[in-house]
C-alpha cells in the first residue's frame, strides 16, 4: 500500500468539501480531496442548479399561460428534449472543470470511495492517506421507500436526467423536491400525481400557505393523494401500477420517489474511527467536530447539524470548518435561514412560524397581507399573493416571514437581509427602491 501524508484530507467534492479544501489550501495547508462519483457534488450536478434550469422553462410556460388574452396569443410549450439539452450545458463541464481547479490550486485529488482506516488515516483503494485533520463532507443521497416492488421507483437524479417526458408521473413524498418536480412536469405536459403518506406536506412551511399552494396546484391539474400509504408496486404491461391501503390504485409511466435523503455514511467505515452517527447524520458538536475526535470534522448534508440541508447553509458550515481547521476555536452560529419551494406560485419562509408567534402573543405580532390585488401581482395576472410578517412587539424587528407568490423567493431574501441587519419595515421608509418592483412593495407590508 502506498502511504501519503497531508495536513488535511477532505472526503467529498460537493459544495461543502470544495469550500473547505480551497480555503485550507489557500492558507498554506497541504490538502487532498477525495470523490467517488463525479467532481462537484449534488447542487451543481443533480440538485439546485439543473433543477432551476427546468424551473425557468416552467415559469415561461406559466407566465405565458396567465397572460393569454392579455397581450400574449398562446401559451409557450416546453420541448423536453431541448430543455434537457440546455440543462446539460450547465452540468456537463462541471466535473472536469472542478477537477482542473483543484489541480491548479495545488490540491491533491483522489478518485474512489474513501473510508477510515484509523482515526488519522483514510483509505482510497490501495492508498493510505495520513492526515492531521480530516473533514467528512460526503453529503446525502435519496432514500428508498421500503415497499414491495421498490425497484420500480426512480429518484431525483433520474428525474433530472430524464431523456423523454412520460405521459404520466407519480411523485411519492410531500417535500419540496416532490412539489417542485411535479410543478415542472405538469408545465411540460405530463399528467402528474403526488402521493403522500399523511396530510401535512411541506411541513416546515406555513400550513395556510401550503393549503393555498396545494389548491392552486390542483387547479393547474396536479392530482394529490394524501393519507395514502403505498403497499405495492407492480409492472402491468408498459405501465406501473401503484397500490395502497384502502384499495388505492393508480397506473402510471414513471414513479419518482422523493421521500427524504439519507446521509452518506455507509461506506466510510466510521466505526474504525469511533465516530458516532444517527440516521440524521454524523453527530457533531457546535464546532462541527465529531464525537471523540476534535481533529475530525463533519459538515454539510452528511452532518446532523442545526442547519438545514441547503446549499448556502452547507457553504457557511464549510467556511466555518475551514476556519477551525486553520486554528480558530469558534462555535457555529446560524443566521435566520430562508427556504423556498420553487413551485408556481413559490412558497418561502424564514424565522419563526405563525404558530410560534401565536403561542407568545405578548412578544410577537403577526401581520397578514393578501397582496393578490397589488399592482406587482396583477400585472402578470398571478392567481394568489399572500404574505405574513412576524414582528417583535417591542422593537418592531422582523422575527419571521412567509410568502406565497411568484416573487416569494425575492421577498424572502429582502427579509433575510432586514433580519440580519436588525432593521424594521419602518426603517425602509427612508430607502428608495426602484419602482415598479417587488422590493418597492416592502414598505407597504408595514
Ligand atoms: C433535487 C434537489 C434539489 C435541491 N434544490 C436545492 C435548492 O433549490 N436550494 C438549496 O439551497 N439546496 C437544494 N438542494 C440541496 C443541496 O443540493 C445540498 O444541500 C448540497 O448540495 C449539499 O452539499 P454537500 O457538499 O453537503 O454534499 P454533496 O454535494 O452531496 O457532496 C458530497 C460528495 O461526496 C461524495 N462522496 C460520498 N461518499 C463518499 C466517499 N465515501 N468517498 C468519496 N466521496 C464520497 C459524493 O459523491 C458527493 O459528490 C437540492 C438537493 C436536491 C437533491
Amino acid at each position: 500500500m502506498a502511504k501519503f501524508t497531508y495536513d488535511l484530507v477532505v472526503i467529498g467534492s460537493g459544495t461543502s468539501g470544495t469550500t473547505v479544501a480551497f480555503e485550507a489550501q489557500a492558507a498554506g495547508l497541504k490538502v487532498a480531496i477525495i470523490e467517488e462519483r463525479s467532481w462537484g457534488g449534488t447542487c451543481v450536478l443533480r440538485g439546485c442548479d439543473p433543477k432551476k434550469v427546468l424551473v425557468g422553462a416552467a415559469e415561461a410556460r406559466k407566465l405565458s399561460t396567465r397572460l393569454r388574452g392579455k397581450g400574449i396569443k398562446q401559451a409557450a410549450t416546453i420541448s423536453w428534449t431541448d430543455l434537457m439539452a440546455f440543462k446539460e450545458t450547465f452540468v456537463e463541464d462541471v466535473p472536469e472543470s472542478r477537477l482542473e481547479s483543484f489541480k491548479e490550486a495545488g490540491i491533491e485529488t483522489l478518485f474512489g470511495p474513501a473510508s477510515f482506516h484509523d482515526p488519522n488515516t483514510i483509505q482510497v483503494a490501495d492508498d493510505l492517506l495520513h492526515a492531521s485533520k480530516i473533514v467528512i463532507a460526503t453529503g446525502a443521497t435519496p432514500s428508498t421507500l421500503q415497499v414491495e416492488g421498490q425497484s420500480f421507483i426512480q429518484n431525483s437524479d433520474d428525474f433530472l436526467s430524464l431523456q423523454k417526458l412520460p405521459d404520466s408521473i407519480i411523485f411519492i413524498g410531500g417535500g419540496y423536491i416532490s412539489f417542485e418536480f411535479a410543478s415542472i412536469a405538469q408545465a411540460a405536459g405530463s399528467e402528474v400525481h403526488i402521493i403522500h403518506h399523511n396530510s401535512e406536506p411541506l411541513k416546515k412551511f406555513d400550513p395556510d400557505f401550503v393549503a393555498a399552494l396545494v389548491a392552486n396546484m390542483k387547479e393547474e391539474g396536479i392530482h394529490f393523494h394524501f393519507d395514502t400509504d403505498i403497499t405495492k408496486i407492480t409492472k402491468k404491461g408498459e405501465k406501473l401500477q401503484i397500490q395502497g391501503k384502502n384499495d388505492f390504485s393508480l397506473n402510471t409511466d414513471l414513479i419518482i420517489g422523493a421521500t427524504g435523503r439519507k446521509p452518506n455514511v455507509d461506506h466510510l467505515a466510521l466505526e474504525k474511527a469511533h465516530i458516532d452517527y444517527t440516521k440524521k447524520g454524523i453527530i457533531v458538536n457546535e464546532k462541527l467536530q465529531t464525537s471523540n475526535h476534535p481533529h475530525i470534522y463533519a459538515c454539510g448534508d452528511v452532518a446532523a447539524t442545526k442547519g438545514a440541508p441547503l446549499t448556502p447553509v452547507v457553504s457557511m458550515e464549510a467556511a466555518f470548518v475551514a476556519k477551525n481547521v486553520l486554528g480558530s476555536d469558534e462555535k457555529m452560529n446560524y443566521p435566520a435561514i430562508p427556504s423556498v419551494v420553487f413551485t408556481s406560485p413559490k412558497l418561502s419562509s424564514i424565522g419563526i412560524s405563525v404558530e410560534e408567534a401565536k403561542a407568545n402573543p405578548d412578544k410577537y405580532q403577526i401581520k397578514n397581507h393578501n397582496t393578490t390585488n397589488w399592482y406587482t401581482y396583477k400585472r402578470t395576472n398571478e392567481p394568489i399573493a399572500l404574505a405574513k410578517i412576524i414582528e417583535d412587539r417591542k422593537t418592531g424587528q422582523i422575527k419571521g416571514a412567509h410568502f406565497l407568490s411568484e416573487e416569494a423567493d425575492y421577498m424572502i431574501n429582502y427579509i433575510a437581509l432586514l433580519m440580519k441587519a436588525n432593521l424594521t419595515l419602518a426603517d425602509l421608509q427612508s430607502v428608495i427602491f426602484a419602482y415598479p418592483s417587488p422590493a418597492s412593495d416592502l414598505t407597504a407590508l408595514n
